[in-house]
């Protein structure tokens, strides 16, 4: 989409510090950390949020939860732990208004 920051890193237009890179995914270092390890692992297809998953995505999206692994294991959170959240909508502040996951870690996260 045109006005989307995140088509923007997909298509290059936007630099951003690639974790992991395919032809569906893109993973990489989220601008404003709030964790010592703080990645983004979005869809390269603009979908606007969680709630706009289609039976279409079914493959798309169990490829993002590997993805997600995969990150964790190349930032090396996957011993250690990890949180995964995706903001939907106003009252979660979804700033970005294209799918993604934010993987959270690399030190005792708070519980709330
Ligand atoms: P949201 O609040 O929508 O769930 O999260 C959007 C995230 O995208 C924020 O954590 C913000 O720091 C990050 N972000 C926004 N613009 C950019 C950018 O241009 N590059 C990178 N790497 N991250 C960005
Ligand atoms: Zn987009």
């Amino acid at each position: 989409m045109e006005d989307c920051v995140f088509c923007k890193i997909v298509k290059g237009e936007i630099p951003s510090k690639k974790v992991y890179e395919d032809d569906e995914v893109l993973a990489f270092y989220d601008i404003n950390p709030i964790a010592k390890v703080h990645v983004l692992v979005i869809p390269k297809v603009h979908i606007q949020s969680l709630q706009d998953l289609k039976e279409d995505h079914k493959e798309l999206l169990f490829h993002l939860f590997e993805t997600i692994n995969k990150v964790a294991e190349i930032v090396g959170v996957d011993k250690t732990g990890f949180r995964v959240i995706s903001n939907v909508g106003e009252d979660a502040g979804q700033a970005v208004k294209h799918l993604h996951f934010h993987i959270l870690g690399g030190e005792k996260l708070p519980t709330r």
